[in-house]
């Protein structure tokens, strides 16, 4: 089969097998990639139309107990100035973000044990009671069944933990003490408490071969997570990995065409990361099949120590700056900012439809109690 016919059949199949995937990734010409991003747009089109889905992120803490060598917030770099924010801290950016019109904050962290359970929670649902018609998503790193299910029950609706990668081999190199199995074994727990999950992984990190990245497409198309982030790696300095290259925006671009076309309902952000290489990495990501971005919601004081490469974008920008920012770039280049929920379209049309009817119930007490609390004032 030639490239073309791979990529066809991924278009019209959203498979294609271990060769053929090692066969497109070697042997893939400029002509052929430019037919590949024309049909993951396309397929991007079909599921979501022209929108993409905005995130708050909030970085809420830069501690971290793991020591993952590409990573500038790990454990060992002593460089790094960390910070935690306090919960009125968050819930102000929370406050913030749903005024600027997001309907789901991203808590995203190193793996900070102060962040217990008990406060999760306290977190999860002082967010949940005030914004309950707003999605939280975490993204905290590997934690306990239970741990997971405790926040779940809180109000915690999608859980973003990355792959890294799928290669077995590569990913112990990566990431010393730290388990292969349990970081898929977290995933899977994360689906079945019902979580809607966010895998994926890093583009050209040291050593990663086309084969590794195969890899990464055929654990993805077998676990149908909801969300799937894909950025570039990139070196940070105080970090053993300083000296490497960056992954490229040519083949980061590809992995998310293929990601596309291989999970054709899927929600695929075009990641900061990819901004950070290059000034419209973004929107070539949105061009390649994205459709959700992740904007900055933290306190602007923060930004630069929530280092995980270098040359990180946005860190001085306040949150409705990058709102706005965002907001141009995506209708430049010719898409539609959508601000619902944007729930996966993995789920079940049963399953939006449960969410949609929770959300009214839950504002129906909210605007009842909120009535009952203005009577008791009055
Ligand atoms: N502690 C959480 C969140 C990690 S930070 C967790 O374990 O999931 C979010 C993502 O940033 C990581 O999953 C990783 O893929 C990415 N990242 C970290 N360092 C990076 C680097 N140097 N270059 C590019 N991406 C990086």
């Amino acid at each position: 089969m030639s490239v073309i016919e791979i990529i066809n059949k991924l278009y019209n199949t959203s498979t294609a097998t271990r060769e053929e995937l090692n066969y497109l990734l070697d042997n893939l010409t400029k002509k052929d990639k430019e037919y590949l991003i024309e049909k993951s747009h396309e397929i991007a089109l079909n599921n979501y139309g022209n929108n993409v889905y905005i995130r708050g992120l909030i970085e809420f803490t830069n501690y971290c107990i793991r020591d993952c060598k590409y990573c500038g917030i790990r454990k060992s770099n002593n460089k790094a100035d960390r910070y935690r924010l306090s919960i009125e801290q968050i819930l102000e950016c929370a406050e913030l973000g749903d005024k600027l019109g997001y309907k789901t904050f991203v808590l995203q962290g190193g793996e900070d044990p102060y962040f217990t359970d008990e406060i999760m929670v306290e977190i999860i649902k002082k967010i949940k009671g005030k914004y309950p018609y707003n999605a939280i998503t975490l993204s905290l790193g590997e934690r306990s069944y239970e741990s997971y299910e405790r926040m779940f029950k809180a109000g915690a609706d999608r859980y973003l933990l990355r792959h890294e990668t799928a290669s077995k081999e590569l990913y112990e190199s990566l990431h010393p003490n730290s388990s292969f199995e349990n970081r898929r074994k977290c995933l899977e727990n994360l689906k079945k408490i019902g979580y809607q999950i966010g895998a994926g992984f890093m583009v050209g990190l040291p050593k990663q071969t086309n084969n590794d990245l195969v890899n990464d497409l055929l654990y993805l198309k077998e676990l149908n997570p909801h969300m799937c982030g894909i950025g570039p790696f990139i070196p940070h300095k105080d970090t053993p990995l300083y000296n490497e290259n960056c992954g490229t925006l040519e083949k980061t671009i590809t992995m998310l065409a293929l990601v596309r076309l291989m999970l054709p309902k899927v929600l695929l952000p075009a990641t900061t990361a990819l901004g950070s290489i290059d000034p419209l990495g973004r929107e070539k990501g949105l061009k390649a099949g994205g459709n959700v971005v992740m904007p900055n919601l933290s306190p602007t004081n923060v930004r630069e120590k929530y280092s995980l490469y270098d040359g990180k974008i946005c860190t001085g920008d306040e949150a409705a700056e990058c709102r706005a920012c965002i907001e141009k770039r995506i209708n430049k280049a010719g898409f539609k900012l959508n601000i619902s929920r944007g729930d996966s379209l993995v789920l079940s049309e049963e399953e939006i439809n449960n969410i949609n009817k929770n959300i009214k119930i839950e504002k129906i007490i909210k605007e009842n109690l909120d009535n009952i609390s203005l009577v008791k004032k009055g």
